[in-house]
């Protein structure tokens, strides 16, 4: 049996009519620029969210660019965030000159810890970046009472958590701006790039949409340098259709998750992921702590069975940022898991054949 990681081709199947009737409209109206389908998939994903304003862009990077940007956070400033995450995450911060500044993350969430959170703040300070990594949402009241205590703006990179809550409230709608990704590897994918900023707050909306532009209004005439960073039509037209399904894919992710947590708990040298209470995960990754975890990689890649490794280099440590100083020990959490971790297939159309051969080849190499 082979196993990919992720396998596009069975959404593919079972969407394409539909989606192929979208995309016909699409390419006759000639709007491939902001058309119809744009603002549809907005309103849909507001009422989705229940966040009163969606703006969409190019990207999830962007989207934290632009997000960065509309809270006029630039030149010796500083944004708290996790270095256990992609890059964009803190490329974003950098890109506006700004600085991001790594606080190390809780060794059973892999989401940055609260309660280091304080200890980092400085006069320069101007935001918490928290990243709802894999599918599960941060405390978000933790962060958000600091925010309020320190007069702090809060960005909620949501890459890889559309949809989770938090004591049943949706991720997005805790901070200041919530940013997406519709990667075709999230649980929303587009069929390309495409991203999304959600926000409350009517002022950060009008910004947001005016920065996507150009920084253009009217036509121009331009009060602020934006990015060229719109929501393509024809990826609008798809992720409209696929919305509809969000949820079932998410549920079927968690179901899949319960059968691995089931059939791997148990086995020394693994620990499986952890939930917090509070949290509803979406699982865009099911990431385990894998001890002789290289070892294990090379056991399954001989199975045909696909994993990967999110993240093998904490951000502090990578080259780009070195001038920042960051150095092996600083962030202890985030340095030991990028060691260990190991993320295995949980898309929602593995069968559960497929599932039980992940099982049995991994309790096959701790046996
Ligand atoms: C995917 C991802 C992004 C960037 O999204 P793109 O759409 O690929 O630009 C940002 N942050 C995190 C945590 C991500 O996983």
């Amino acid at each position: 049996m082979k196993i990919p990681m992720l396998d596009l081709h069975a959404q593919y199947e079972a969407l394409m009519p539909e989606i192929r009737r979208q995309l016909d409209k699409v390419f006759a109206s000639h709007h491939y620029i902001m058309g119809a389908q744009v603002k549809e998939f907005e309103e849909k994903m507001q009422g989705y969210l229940g966040i009163k304003h969606a703006i969409g862009c190019a990207s999830g990077t962007d989207a934290l660019v632009l997000a960065v940007k509309a809270l006029q956070i630039g030149q010796g400033d500083e944004i708290i965030t996790t270095p256990f995450t992609f890059f964009a995450t803190a490329s974003s911060i950098w890109r506006n000159h700004a600085r991001p500044v790594f606080v190390d993350i809780d060794p059973k969430t892999f989401n940055l810890d609260p309660s280091k959170i304080e200890a980092a703040i400085t006069p320069n300070t101007k935001a918490i970046m928290p990243v709802h990594l894999f599918g599960q949402c941060s405390d978000m009241p933790a962060i958000m009472d600091i925010a309020r205590r320190h007069n702090l703006k809060v960005i909620e990179d949501n890459a890889q958590g559309i949809g989770s809550t938090w004591d049943n409230k949706m991720s997005c709608s805790f901070g200041d701006i919530g940013t997406l990704s519709f990667f075709p590897s999230k649980n929303l994918g587009a069929m390309g790039d495409a991203g999304m900023c959600l926000t409350n707050d009517d002022d950060l909306a009008a910004a947001l949409r005016q920065l996507r532009v150009h920084g253009e209004g009217p036509k121009y005439y331009h009060k602020c340098v934006g990015l060229n960073s719109r929501l393509d039509t024809v990826q609008a037209a798809v992720l409209l259709v696929k919305l509809d399904h969000l949820a079932a894919w998410s549920k079927a992710r968690r179901a899949n998750a319960a059968f691995y947590d089931r059939h791997l708990a148990g086995i020394d040298g693994l620990t499986t992921p952890y939930i917090d209470p509070k949290a509803q995960t979406i699982y865009n990754q099911y990431t385990l702590i894998a001890s002789r975890r290289d070892e294990l990689m090379q056991h399954l890649k001989k199975k045909d069975l696909a994993c990967a490794v999110y993240y093998p280099l904490p951000l502090h440590l990578q080259e780009c940022f070195s001038e920042m100083g960051g150095k092996q020990g600083d962030m202890p959490v985030s340095e030991e898991l990028a060691e260990k971790v190991l993320s295995i297939p949980i898309y929602p159309e593995l069968t559960e054949d497929m599932q039980q051969y992940v099982v049995d080849s991994i309790t096959e190499f701790y046996r």
